[in-house]
Order: structure tokens, then sequence, then C-alpha cells
């Protein structure tokens, strides 16, 4: 069977989109443009650069662009190219560009069930576009071609009078409810949850306070149960996984990084991996549902990432393949050494120090502008 060693979350620099979704972060933050990205690195180089061997062992991928993953053509060979390694990826989707579907589908079936799509489920545009009976057969085309599948659904206050609607839809098209995700409002600085509900409310509309009239979705329970919570444990992002620009081959530690390498210029040369401890520089870990599931923070009790991601059908079958929900099913931990008390003090304590360098810096920036008007 075979064993996580990293995790990647690795961003396709789209920012254009054939949805226009209110909540969307993109939308929110006013970052839409109407060009596709520029790959700096052929596909072939990005595999080499993310061969097994370069990377310890066989791991995880989650690509995601800022708009739609799949309109720029060169998503088809760069995923192609990652699983050519071994490696199991998992695409972020509209599941709206056919064309991306039709290329994919055609990959050998060894290389299909360990793939897998997260289909954002963003009904009201779907609704508006009178386009959801042809979502659902991309689904379930996607499912039957050997791929594993995860619906997942953003829940906006505006969905809130079409839950009924949502939930038969999805028994009846994917054999189970979808999942639900939370949505942070990026424009704030503590990126709280995008809704206008107090959280009691908020809480009892999606997960139905357990067992209830809800979604009864982990993916749901695991992150509210995190949201917004500033983690001070050791993480072990920037060792066990990181963030990969696709379109330049940067990768840094997490979303807010101490440093950052370019591992595409250069495929042979050896990767820091470098954890960032105690210091995680965000205000909470917004997307624990994959970092913790697998394990960043060894001691923090979490389900493993395929519960958060598989449901079963009705009839007895699942939304992951087999390949794929042992793959996820596992933890970062179990392949990789966990760090001495006196390694953590060591890295902990010369992040610190950078962190205060970086600080010092900035204020003297901004203190130097300000006498210079
Ligand atoms: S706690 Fe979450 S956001 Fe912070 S560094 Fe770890 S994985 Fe990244």
């Amino acid at each position: 069977m075979d064993h996580i060693k990293r995790f990647f979350d690795c961003f396709i620099p789209v920012t254009t989109c054939n949805l226009r979704c209110h909540y969307c972060y993109i939308t929110l933050n006013g970052q839409f443009e109407n060009k596709l990205p520029e790959f700096k690195h052929s596909p072939q180089t990005i595999g080499k650069a993310l061969s097994k061997e370069r990377l310890g062992g066989l791991c995880h991928f989650n690509l995601c662009g800022a708009g739609e993953t799949l309109l720029p053509p060169e998503t088809t060979p760069i995923i192609r190219s990652i699983l050519e390694q071994g490696h199991y990826v998992m695409v972020v989707t509209n599941g709206m560009v056919q064309k991306r579907f039709n290329e994919i589908l055609q990959f050998p079936k060894e290389f299909l069930a360990r793939l897998g799509f997260k289909f954002s489920f963003h009904f009201l545009e779907l609704k508006r576009l009178n386009a959801l009976d042809s979502w659902f057969n991309t689904i379930k085309n996607v499912r039957e071609s050997g791929c594993s599948i995860s619906v997942e659904l953003t829940p906006t206050d505006e969905c809130v009078p079409y839950i009924n609607e949502i939930k038969a839809l999805c028994v009846n098209n994917l054999g189970a409810l979808c999942h639900i995700t939370i949505a942070r409002d990026s424009r704030k600085k503590d990126l709280p949850i995008l809704t206008n509900m107090p959280l009691s409310q908020y809480k009892e509309t999606w997960d139905g306070g357990g067992g209830g009239s809800g979604f009864d979705s982990e993916m749901f329970r695991f992150k509210l149960s995190t949201f917004g919570i500033k983690r001070k444990e050791f993480c072990y992002a920037g060792l066990w996984s990181g963030c990969i620009n696709i379109g330049t081959g940067d990768l840094s530690q997490c979303y807010s990084s101490f440093y950052s390498q370019n591992i595409f210029d250069d495929v042979n040369k050896p990767i820091k991996f470098i954890p960032i401890g105690a210091n995680c520089l965000k205000p909470h870990c917004f997307n624990s549902h994959a970092w913790l599931t697998l394990g960043l923070i060894p001691e923090l009790k979490a389900p493993a990432y395929a519960q958060i991601r598989n449901r079963i059908c009705g009839d007895g079958s699942a939304w992951l393949t087999p390949e794929m929900n042992a793959f996820l099913s596992g933890k970062l931990y179990d392949s990789n050494r966990l760090l001495t008390l006196n390694e953590q003090k060591k890295i902990n304590a010369a992040w610190k120090k950078k962190r205060v360098l970086q600080l010092i810096s900035r204020a003297r920036g901004k203190i130097s502008r300000l006498f210079k008007r």
C-alpha cells in the first residue's frame, strides 16, 4: 500500500473564471483578469522537479487556481506529468470546462485511480445558467471513468432558501449529500466566516446540530472546530508540506512563509524542507480540513483527510476510489520522523528571531517613508 510522504498545495496562476460567484475571494478583492497564465516551465520539467526521489516518496498534490483551475490548456499535461511520478492528485474545479475533462479522462486507468476532482458546487450560478443537469452529468462521467470525486458547497446566506432543493439534487445525482466548506471574508485581516448569521445559527443551518436537518458534513464540522483559532503548536508545514506556484516553481512553507525557493529552475538541486514550527504566520488555519487532518500538528486530534472528502452512497459505493481512500487515510507523521523537543526549540527560536528582525525592518521602512513626505 502507498503511504503519503508529503502534501503540496499547488497554485495554478489563473485569475479568470467562467463563473461569477459573489462570494469568491477573487471577486471580493476585485482581482479578476481576463487572461490565461504563463507557465515558465514545461510539464516535463515540472514532472522531473516533482519526482518521487526528489520529494522523498509518494505525495499528495492539490491543484487549485485563483480562478478556474482547468481553464489553461497546460493543466492537462501538468496533471499527467505529476501522475506519471506515481503521486496522487486532486484538482479543484467548478466542473464547467468540458473540453479539459474530455482530455484528462483519456489518461490510463491506473492514473485515473490516483486522480480526483473536488467539484465546487456553485448552486446559484449553475441555476442562473440553467447548467445543473449538464454539471451533474459531468460528475457522473468523471466517476464512471474511474476517478475520485468530492463535491462541496460554499454555505452562503443566499443559498439558505434552497437547502432542500440542494439536498435533493445531491442525493438524486451524487448518491449522497455534498460536503460543506466555510467561506472566509478575505477583505478582513482576521479572515472571519463570510456570513451575516450569528455563529450558532450558521452552525445549526448547515450542520443541523449533528444528525439534524443539516448536511452531516465532516468537512464542515472539523473546519468549524478550528476556524478562528490561532495555531500555536509546532506545525510541520515546510517540512512535510508546502505551497508550490506551478507557474514559477516557487515553493514556500505554507500560505505565508519565512523563506521561499525555486524548485523548477534546477531539477537536480536538493530542496530545503524546514518546518515553520510554532510560528504560524496566519490568523488561523483556514484550510485545516486538509493541513491538519493530514497531521501537520501531530498532537491535534483530527479525522483522516479521506473522511473529509469521501461519502458513502445509498448503493454502498464511495466517492473516493479505494486507492485514493487508502492514501488519504494515512497521516504524515506515520511516514516522517517527529523532531525532538530540542530540535523544535531551535527551529522556533530561529524563526522567532527572523520574525522580530522582519518587523523591525518593516517599522523602519514605514518611519523613513513618513519622514520623506
Ligand atoms: S497551522 Fe495551518 S496555516 Fe499555519 S503554518 Fe500550519 S498548516 Fe499553515
